[in-house]
């Protein structure tokens, strides 16, 4: 059956057969692990999903997938992700470990993340096809242009890691980027005030040419400068140097 694809729904579906493998090969799973799919298309990942034996949902924005999905699972919610509630969704499924893998709309990158942060189901591990240059910003390391905001905000959730490259030819129709595998691991949380410590970090990298004590001119600079100190970073650092971790103990200091 042939389906247009709808470039407002981000529709770059994937044809190499050897990459889908791979992708679906990130993550092991037990029987009674769950998989939530976002965005299957026409089913490219999940044939091989849905191998793997295991609890599987998925979310498609797209009803015109349906004749194409439903030969693959009766597991597929048509609806937008981004107003899905997960917790309700789930509730009938009694799962041990929860995974997200997913070929993404690219232009709702971020909103994805956070609604799968937001939905408190307790994550695993997350497999996410993103745009090359944002995997990299994901995954980055302090002292490279890359690291920013979004990468500390990530890495209080979870350890992020870059697994492949995916050239823009995988994909049909062929997209203006190139494409990158993330593997997001989920990790044990420092206990803060999340709101504020995200408020915090936005003041931390709110004029990236700054030091980080001129962005912070309204804290107790004594304070920083001890955690600074006891990490082995000078009182001229830029926020885009420091790992996350430090930031998570700056914060702790100062409340
Ligand atoms: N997984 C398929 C593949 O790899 O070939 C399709 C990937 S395509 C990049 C993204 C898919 O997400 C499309 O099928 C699109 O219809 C779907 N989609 C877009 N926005 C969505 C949303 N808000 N909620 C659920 N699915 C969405």
């Amino acid at each position: 059956m042939h389906i247009p694809a709808k470039k407002s729904l981000g529709q770059n579906f994937l044809k190499d057969e050897q990459i889908l493998q791979k992708i679906a090969s990130i993550i092991s799973v037990k029987p009674s692990d769950l998989i939530l799919e976002i965005g299957p298309g026409k089913g490219a990942l999940t044939k091989y999903l849905i191998e793997k034996n295991c609890y599987y949902k998925a979310y498609e924005i797209d009803e015109r997938m349906k004749p194409i999905l439903t030969t693959y699972s009766n597991h597929i919610i048509y609806k937008d992700f981004l107003k899905s509630n997960l917790k309700e969704d789930f509730k009938d499924i009694s799962f041990d470990c929860f995974y997200v893998i997913a070929n993404i709309p690219y232009y709702i990158t971020t909103p994805i993340i956070e609604h799968v942060i937001n939905a408190d189901v307790p994550l695993a591990k997350m497999v996410l096809l993103v745009q090359k240059e944002v995997a990299e910003r994901f995954a980055a390391f302090p002292g490279t242009k890359e690291y920013g905001y979004f990468t500390v905000f990530l890495n209080y959730y979870f350890n992020v890691r870059k697994v492949m490259d995916v050239p823009r030819t995988a994909f049909i129709p062929v997209p203006n980027v190139d494409s990158a595998v993330v593997l997001f691991t989920s990790k044990e949380r420092t206990f803060l005030n999340q709101k504020k410590y995200f408020q915090f970090l936005k003041e931390c990298f709110a004029n990236k040419r700054k030091t980080l004590r001129n962005n912070l001119k309204n804290y107790q600079w004594d304070a920083i400068l001890k955690i600074l100190k006891e990490n082995q970073l000078s009182d001229q650092v830029r926020a885009e140097e420091i790992p996350s971790y430090v930031f998570e103990k700056i914060f702790l200091s100062l409340n």
